[in-house]
């Protein structure tokens, strides 16, 4: 590709972001927050002084402090399926993988399953899933609704690229949230990656998702192979342009069953730099601790909970489907009840001498669904604090 299609490319991700984005995100006192500059991004993910990095991750500490306080949300995961009609080169859950034992879960387990999350003190559940046509959207709807009205659980899908119609009328039907992570902002690496999906799709679909009301959640993967730092620094300054609400990121773990096979995982250092820098430009996001993060390093989540994160998404897959959603090998939490992973997810957060948020977790960027008010510097809304930006 040209030079110029390639901008022509990140001008239209750009554009998508500005007219599916909402105002201008500030710090909470009508200022905007400092950005560092790609060059700035660049060079701390290079920095090769210990103390230096240690810092970056102290001010993203404190930067989450502020913005988003001391309570870590639990969101009960459930990946109801791993069938996927795309071909994604890095994922275990492609398509032409035939080594993968797949499953579909009926919507009755999956009503079955977000119910004992409920019964466990979940408030979020994330249904999660490869991109299967499967399940109608009637179909989806109606476990949506089933979920809403059984247990007042908020709702996230992480369900992958649907029509505009079919967003809106899950979002009628009660859904809250929607993840969809574009990967790598770099156009080239994208289509590379992604050989059957359409980089310009990727950020239609998430403008759409924002225009029809849903919280939004985005993010990107660390260490891909072919990836710059320069990427990975312009993938920090999309997420704060598309001004999401979630940010997830986890490394690139190679898979022995894709064409990436062998190549080199991504590393511990680089999730916690991109997590930390992630943190410092965009504020207010919540941002999990990601369980592949957990799987490179056996303290990953730990470590990214001090330096940005403040979710955890304990998986409550029945065990029988659990060890065959392997977007990547190695993935811990297989084996556990659903109930152990969510007290392992507890002990953790106390460890950290952190509290468990007591409430949806809904976005701190967008008014309050019962009250409609919209979180205001130096009050404590539900579930986190805005707060003045870091001193
Ligand atoms: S990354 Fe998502 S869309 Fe791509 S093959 Fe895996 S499950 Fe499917």
């Amino acid at each position: 590709m040209s030079d110029a299609r390639h901008r022509r490319s990140r001008d239209v991700a750009g554009e998508d972001a500005r007219r599916g984005g909402r105002e201008r995100r500030t710090d909470g006192e009508g200022t905007p927050s400092p950005v560092p500059a790609k060059r700035e991004i660049v060079r701390l993910l290079n920095e090769t002084d210990d103390s230096a990095v240690l810092a970056l991750f102290a001010r993203a500490d404190r930067v989450r402090r502020k913005c988003v306080g001391d309570a870590v949300h639990l969101r009960a995961l459930i990946e109801f399926s791993n069938h996927c009609r795309r071909n994604c080169l890095y994922c275990g859950l492609r398509r032409s993988n035939g080594k993968a034992v797949r499953y579909r879960m009926t919507v009755d387990e999956i009503l079955a399953a977000a119910s004992e999350a409920a019964a466990m003190g979940f408030r979020t559940v994330v249904l999660q899933s490869g991109e299967d046509p499967g399940y109608a959207v009637e179909d989806l709807c109606g476990l949506v609704r089933n979920i809403k009205t059984g247990t007042g659980m908020a709702v996230t899908l992480s369900i992958g690229e649907r029509s505009r119609d079919d967003y809106g009328r899950l979002k009628e039907a009660g859904a809250d949230r929607y993840l969809l992570r574009f990967e790598t902002s770099d156009p080239l690496l994208f289509r590379k990656l992604k050989p059957d999906s359409v980089y310009e799709e990727r950020f239609r679909c998430l403008r759409w998702l924002s225009e029809l009301g849903y919280q939004v959640g985005s993010g990107n993967m660390v260490g891909l192979p072919g990836q710059s730092e320069e990427s990975l620094a312009d993938d920090i300054l999309l997420f704060r342009e598309l001004d999401l609400d979630m940010i997830g990121l986890g490394p690139f773990i190679a898979h022995p069953d894709t064409p990436l096979r062998g190549s080199p995982d991504g590393t511990i250092d680089r999730v916690l730099r991109v997590t930390a820098l992630a943190r410092i430009v965009t504020g207010n996001a919540h941002m999990p601790a990601t369980t592949a993060t957990g799987t490179i390093d056996p303290r990953g989540r730990e470590k990214a909970l001090q330096c940005g994160a403040n979710v955890l998404m304990p998986n409550v897959t029945p065990q029988r489907y659990r060890e065959h959603y392997l977007i990547y090998p190695g993935k811990i939490c297989i084996a556990e009840e659903p109930a152990r992973c969510r007290f392992d997810a507890e002990t953790m957060v106390s460890s950290l001498g952190r509290t468990i948020g007591r409430d949806a977790g809904d976005s701190l960027k967008r008014p309050d669904r019962r009250t409609g008010k919209r979180p205001s510097p130096g009050e404590d809304p539900p579930g986190g604090h805005t707060a003045p930006r870091e001193s």
